[in-house]
């Protein structure tokens, strides 16, 4: 008979639940970046920031050569459209610096892990959302990189600047950027929404930054994040007095919920794109150089474990790239049990993982979580987790799977009465 297990804790990434803004950081974030690598069990990781999600094609040669020459021959993706390589030697540094920069990926070392940044990735290509999100996140991320202070941000920070559909305005952002229509955009942090013009709006997301460090100071508990302030009413003055300095004129908007739109779905946009996602978010070296086989290819890296490339010539090389991509072992169908699987790194990388857990991952077939999210986790860290409902398969170091039900309102976890399944 199969046993129950109860709900472990969820740990929501950005919610500004109570226990979050009670927590005092005694140390700052040991976030990897691309020169800062964390030791892993199969050797370096380093994790690069794409503030635009924007490849090149030549970038995607550079970094699947890299991988070759430096590590496991594989990149990974990250919920937040970061890109990891795993099995590095301790003394690539300097190789990894020099690599990364000739290929224009490292403009600031001193920044590179504060560049966090998730940007709408269908902007511009599908005839939804207003305003040129691409040309603002290129603006806000050279202003991040011309100042010293914004080093004091976390690697955890987030900006997410959307088109206004609402996609990565659901992700949590720390600041949220969000474009509406008639050249406006809406700065939201925390609870807080002021509105602005379209023109201003990469210079008030860095006020908002610059408010959040303010007040973290002033509050001496080390937050890494707008959640973990102590409250609203101390960012609010923070957050007026810096877009005043900063010179952007702002009114008060209505906090409200952010949207919540659904992510790009696999398969063609319009007549010159097409989306696709990577089984479990890794992907070999030969896979990515597929993305972008042609020099005027533009690879966009979506938080959903994803790429968009742009760029193509029109409808009929639109469907070839498609089908090619389907060939190397993308999802590219919007019906694939796949699309829900998620599951973090496991053995042999994670020295904390119970189980293989990518060789275990799999869609569920149980009528009640059929089509549910399903995040598979080696150890109750979940890293990588989705947000809002899903089933979580947690390793109990027994050969099974305990599966709970995770729902947005932390309150209704809930143990899913067919609680385990077989490796
Ligand atoms: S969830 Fe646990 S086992 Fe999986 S990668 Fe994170 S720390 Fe490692």
């Amino acid at each position: 008979m199969l046993a129950a297990m109860p709900p472990t804790s969820p740990n929501p990434r950005n919610g500004g639940e109570a226990h979050i803004r009670e927590r005092v950081r005694d140390r700052a974030d040991a976030c990897p970046g691309a020169l800062r690598l964390h030791r892993a069990d199969d050797g370096g990781l380093a994790r690069l920031r794409l503030p635009t999600g924007v490849l090149t094609a030549r970038q995607v040669a550079a970094l699947a050569d890299l991988s070759d020459r430096l590590g496991d021959g594989r990149i990974g993706v990250t919920s937040r459209g970061n890109l990891d390589l795993r099995g590095l030697p301790d003394d690539c540094g300097l190789t990894l610096a020099e690599l990364l920069g000739g290929a224009g990926l490292l403009p600031s070392a001193a920044h590179e892990r504060v560049r966090n940044m998730v940007v709408s990735p269908l902007a511009g290509l599908d005839g939804r959302g207003f305003g040129d999100v691409q040309a603002w996140a290129r603006e806000l991320d050279a202003l991040l990189c011309a100042q010293a202070w914004t080093t004091g941000l976390s690697g955890r920070f987030l900006f997410a600047v959307d088109d206004g559909r609402g996609d990565v305005a659901a992700l949590g952002g720390d600041v949220t950027l969000l474009a509406e229509p008639g050249g406006r955009a809406l700065v939201r942090i925390g609870g807080l929404a002021r509105r602005v013009a379209a023109g201003d709006a990469p210079v008030a997301a860095l006020a908002a930054a610059e408010a959040f460090l303010t007040v973290a100071r002033e509050a001496g508990t080390g937050a890494w994040r707008v959640a973990e302030l102590p409250s609203d009413a101390a960012l609010e003055d923070a957050v007026t007095s810096c877009l005043a300095g900063a010179g952007v004129a702002a009114a008060p908007a209505a906090g409200g919920a952010l949207p919540d739109a659904a992510p790009p779905v696999p398969g063609l946009v319009g007549e010159c794109a097409v989306s696709v996602v990577a089984p479990l978010g890794r992907v070999t070296t030969e896979q990515f150089r597929a993305l972008a086989p042609g020099d005027g290819d533009e690879v966009r890296v979506t938080p959903w474990r994803g790429f968009v490339v742009a760029g193509l010539p029109g409808r009929a090389e639109a469907e070839r790239r498609l089908a090619a991509l389907e060939a190397a072992g993308y999802l590219v169908r919007p019906g694939s049990p796949w699309l829900a699987v998620t599951a973090c790194t496991g053995r042999p990388g994670c020295g904390k993982a119970l189980a293989d857990v990518r060789a275990d991952a799999r869609p569920l077939d149980d009528p009640p979580l059929r089509g549910m999210p399903v995040h598979w986790s080696g150890c109750e860290r979940r890293c990588g987790h989705p947000q809002g409902d899903w089933v979580d398969a947690l390793a109990t170091g027994y050969g099974t799977y305990a599966l709970t039900v995770r729902t947005a309102r932390r309150d209704n976890d809930d143990a899913h009465p067919q609680a385990q399944a077989q490796r």
